[in-house]
């Protein structure tokens, strides 16, 4: 059975992206700091889940890859844990800073770094980074300097990783979701002006749920995928193009 690993796969998007690949005949990895809750109810549901128990800021991105080989040859990667701070770039420490873009940006290299060879040796391999509507866009009403440079920063690395590891069969895009109602979103959905003033903006009158981002992102891993490789794909009910 092909393995997928989903980082941030026990809860918003990204665990919708685990249950879509799942329900594709993936084994889906749950790399989390507490991935044990989302693998019992995958497993309750029918759907082969494993836990992979991981902090992305404290341990090595490469342990994840390490122990997900222990289930068989890692055929996707997913990586879509992700934290915000919502602070002016003059209030915005350097720590701050570096937090965000590590866990987006840096992360997402090392992980992809550490699964490369193993998806060359099988000669297929799904490479699926997270963007959002920020990689093309100052931000929106709150102001999200270090997010919206590691969400643009993503698109230079799916095209030069696309294009390096296009020949060993690999292929690398970036899903850039619009709003979406999760854990990550709340301090904005519960605020109702900053609510309205989004969606005010998003021609298809409504935000996302977070299943609607996964049925895409969970194609963009299959077979029939062969040829769409360094490029974006927006889902977002017409925000970039109001
Ligand atoms: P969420 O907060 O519901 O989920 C984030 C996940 O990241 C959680 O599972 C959390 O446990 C995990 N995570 C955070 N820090 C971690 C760490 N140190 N180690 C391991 N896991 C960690 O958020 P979401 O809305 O589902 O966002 C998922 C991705 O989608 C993020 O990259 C986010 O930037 C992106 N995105 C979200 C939206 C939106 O509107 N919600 C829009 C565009 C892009």
């Amino acid at each position: 059975m092909r393995v997928a690993i989903v980082t941030g796969g026990s809860r918003g998007i990204g665990r919708a992206l685990a249950e879509e690949l799942a329900k594709k005949g993936f084994k889906v990895g749950i790399v989390s700091r507490h991935p044990e809750g989302a693998v019992k109810s995958f497993q309750e549901m029918g759907l082969p889940a494993f836990p992979v128990a991981v902090d992305l800021e404290k341990d090595p991105p490469e342990k994840v890859v390490d122990l997900a080989l222990a289930e068989g040859d890692i055929h996707a990667l997913i990586h879509a844990a992700g934290i915000n701070v919502r602070k002016p770039a003059l209030e915005l420490s350097y720590e701050e800073w570096r937090r965000v873009l590590y866990l987006h940006l840096d992360v997402a290299f090392l992980l992809a770094k550490a699964v490369a060879p193993h998806m060359a040796c099988v000669g297929w391999g799904r490479i699926l980074f997270i963007g959002s509507v920020t990689t093309f866009t100052s931000g929106g009403p709150v102001p999200i300097p270090a997010y919206v440079s590691a969400k643009t920063g993503l698109l230079g690395l799916t095209r030069a990783l696309a294009k390096e590891w296009a020949p060993l069969g690999i292929r690398v895009n970036l899903l850039c979701p619009g709003y979406v109602q999760t854990d990550f979103t709340a301090p904005v959905w519960s605020n109702p002006d900053l609510y309205q003033a989004i969606t005010s903006r998003i021609p298809v009158g409504r935000w996302a749920s977070p299943g609607e981002i996964a049925k895409v992102g969970a194609l963009l891993c299959t077979e029939d995928m062969d040829y769409v490789t360094g490029t974006t794909v927006v889902v977002d009910g017409g925000f970039l193009s109001y």
